[in-house]
């Protein structure tokens, strides 16, 4: 929705032609959107080399900013340590050059829920290693920080000393409140086109935009239904061949749902994130779960669409195959 005494004032003020108030029409104020973050860059899934990591990222990029999105990539610096290194960090550099933001992701990945805090806080603060000096390069610093799993910590003493740390060196944590699974359908969508199967990997590439398309809706039904009205999200996605194939697409289905792609900045300044969030505990609960839990009300999960069965079997089927080509120590990635 636009604030029209904000169009009103600008018509008035500088007789503005009908190109431009269609403009101001586009772009209002307090325009509500969808923030874009992806995770586990510089590549989410398997069987990538540095030169298919290439072809993702520049894939990736490209069709990031031929829809004009300015987004965020969270980096898990694990994914550097192979003997093609240079190339690997030349990636994520690539980011940087088409304008897109980076963030820390942890260097390896690991479960708040399952680490010692201070373990967990070394892994954040090793994932600086590459990432901050190369925006510090640009006169940039790393603001952002999501969690692996989304998982926040099991006790207050745990939660308190973690965000202590991330407060006292520069971040905020970046929510989730709106994503589509698409790890799950990444990992079929990677073994089709490792495969070879071209048919195949357009047939799970039309379930995952179908499937995106309903959640989508989900996710706006239910966090008007919590919040009264209609927040900016913040988008989980990954930094995967799939979502490189997809982006036009995915940006037809934000047209549809009218939700136009902001920065994170932008969304993080809609005050639902400033919503109290209290949860303790094991889970890795999305955002509109923890607001829920704070004002009291629950979200309709029993209407929430589901992944296809054959797509979460055979996610976990492949997952459970070593990569062949993985470099040493890489974790398997998810959420
Ligand atoms: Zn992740």
């Amino acid at each position: 929705m636009f604030d029209s005494r904000f169009l009103g004032v600008r018509a008035r003020a500088a007789g503005l032609a009908l190109a431009s108030l269609v403009a101001a029409v586009a772009t209002p104020l307090h325009a509500k959107g969808v923030a874009i973050t992806f995770d586990d860059l510089p590549v989410y899934g398997r069987f990538w080399t540095a030169a298919e990591g290439r072809q993702v990222t520049d894939q990736l990029l490209a069709g990031l900013k031929r829809n004009h999105w300015k987004a965020i990539g969270f980096v898990n610096e694990i994914q550097l340590d192979a003997a093609d290194r240079p190339a690997r960090i030349a990636l994520l550099e690539a980011w940087l050059d088409a304008g897109m933001d980076l963030g820390n992701h942890t260097y390896s990945h690991p479960s708040l829920t399952k680490t010692p805090v201070e373990t967990y806080i070394a892994d954040v603060a090793r994932d600086e290693t590459v990432t901050a000096p190369l925006l510090a390069a640009r006169g940039r610093r790393e603001r952002w920080f999501r969690y692996p799993f989304l998982e926040t910590g099991t006790t207050q003493a745990v939660r308190m000393r973690f965000e202590g740390w991330l407060g006292a060196h520069g971040y905020r944590v970046a929510p989730v409140t709106m994503e589509n699974s698409d790890w799950q359908f990444a990992t079929l969508y990677d073994d089709a086109v490792a495969r070879g199967d071209t048919a195949g990997a357009a047939r799970i590439r039309q379930e995952y935009l179908v499937f995106t398309r309903k959640i989508v809706a989900w996710y706006k039904q239910v966090a008007i239904g919590l919040l009264g009205r209609e927040p900016s999200f913040v988008f989980l996605l990954h930094a995967s061949r799939l979502n490189a194939a997809s982006i036009d697409a995915l940006a037809a289905i934000f047209r549809e749902a009218k939700l136009r792609p902001i920065t994170l900045d932008a969304a993080m300044r809609d005050p639902a994130y400033r919503t109290a969030d209290h949860y303790v505990g094991a889970d890795g609960n999305e955002w509109l779960e923890r607001w829920s839990q704070t004002l009291h009300k629950r979200l309709p999960f029993e209407t929430m669409p589901s992944v296809p069965k054959a797509v979460v079997t055979g996610d976990a089927r492949l997952e459970a195959i070593p990569d062949p080509r993985a470099p040493t120590g890489v974790v398997p990635a998810h959420p």
